[in-house]
């Protein structure tokens, strides 16, 4: 259940209800300001074997009052897409997160710095591929992890660091696969698609 009367992510100082709410109603993206990066950390979970899993949600979660979060979880593809999708959630509370939490294999709690370093570096794995993050991560999901700022590279990215493309049930509607294909065969690369 989101809490309508916790202060808006956008860091406009008023209540979500009379801020950005009716945006979110609308289905529209909030807009991206750096303002929600005010807001302290709360926790970042990470697959427990994201590395040979190749894909996982990382969960980022800000502390908007007590027992009132913001959350976001990226689902990203560390061998080859990079964010694939994105959730946003306000006003959430701590038993909301353990039961998204409880929906997924085990998770690991990271440091912030490690969740970015997934994200972005994922995303700059893609990109390298001349493969773009799925549109929800433009707006509010990059600026919550403030994504203009550097991170540290700490991680290697692609099945052994060859991009290798397995292809979601949802891939024929997001992407040209086709497209995908072509790039990672020219990055002499891997995939499986299914069909
Ligand atoms: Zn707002």
């Amino acid at each position: 259940m989101t809490d309508v009367y916790t202060p808006c992510l956008c860091g406009s100082g008023k209540k979500f209800k009379f801020c950005c709410y009716e945006i979110q109603k609308r289905g529209e993206v909030i807009p991206a300001t750096s303002e929600c990066c005010k807001f302290p950390i709360y926790e970042c979970k990470v697959l427990k074997n994201w590395k040979t899993a190749g894909i996982s949600p990382v969960h980022v979660s800000r502390e908007l009052t007590k027992d009132s979060y913001a959350f976001v979880s990226y689902l990203v593809d560390f061998w080859c897409l990079g964010v694939k999708d994105t959730t946003l959630k306000f006003g959430i509370s701590k038993a909301d997160l353990k039961h998204i939490y409880n929906k997924s294999d085990e998770l690991e709690t990271v440091s912030y710095q490690d969740a970015r370093s997934l994200i972005l570096g994922a995303n700059d794995f893609a990109k390298a591929l001349d493969i773009v993050p799925h549109s929800s991560w433009n707006g509010m999901p990059s600026s919550f992890i403030e994504a203009h700022l550097a991170y540290e590279k700490k991680f290697s990215f692609g099945q052994n660091g060859k991009p290798f493309y397995f292809s979601g049930p949802y891939d024929h509607e997001r992407y040209d696969v086709e497209k995908i294909i072509n790039k990672i065969s020219k990055a002499k690369g891997h995939y499986t698609v299914l069909v």
